[in-house]
């Protein structure tokens, strides 16, 4: 569960991001929309005055361009908290974690917020290799995963 990330941005607990139902409801809507486009959605948590502010789902490509959105999306001089994306393919053992793309994106060029990767649950009864990079903080009894991923050297 999210309340086992001890991280915080800007005071913000992952928990506390993944406490807005706003949120939540991007996920399940932008996932509908991933799995019929067979395109990756995706949004941007950030902070303005200390209120957490909501974007997406965005619709994307084949992969979805974050630079180009948040550079678009982040209202200048906001803080951000938490990115995320949506993998479009539901059924493919692969999409359904966080590609090494995205645990090299997590720690380095988006070190400095929430990485949260949302997918469907097709995955090995062993979960995956290098399973210990990343978290699912989905709610209990979701029907989709939401990985969260970690830093270098963070205990997850
Ligand atoms: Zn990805």
């Amino acid at each position: 569960m999210a309340a086992n990330v001890a991280r915080t941005i800007r005071n913000h607990t992952l928990a506390n991001v993944l406490a807005v139902p706003q949120l939540l409801d991007a996920w399940k809507t932008g996932l509908d929309k991933a799995h019929d486009d067979r395109l990756e959605y995706g949004g941007l948590v950030y902070e303005d005055g200390g209120v957490l502010h909501f974007k997406g789902p965005k619709k994307g490509a084949e992969t979805f361009n974050m630079v180009e959105y948040v550079g678009k999306e982040l209202p200048a001089g906001k803080n951000p908290i938490a990115v995320w994306h949506i993998h479009d393919e539901p059924g493919r053992v692969g999409a359904c974690k966080p590609s090494d793309g995205d645990v090299s994106n997590a720690r380095n060029q988006w070190g400095h917020m929430f990485y949260l990767v949302i997918t469907g649950r097709t995955e090995p009864a062993k979960g995956f290799p290098g399973q210990n990079r990343f978290k699912d903080v989905a709610p209990a009894g979701s029907t989709f995963k939401a990985w969260y991923v970690g830093l270098e050297n963070e205990k997850l």
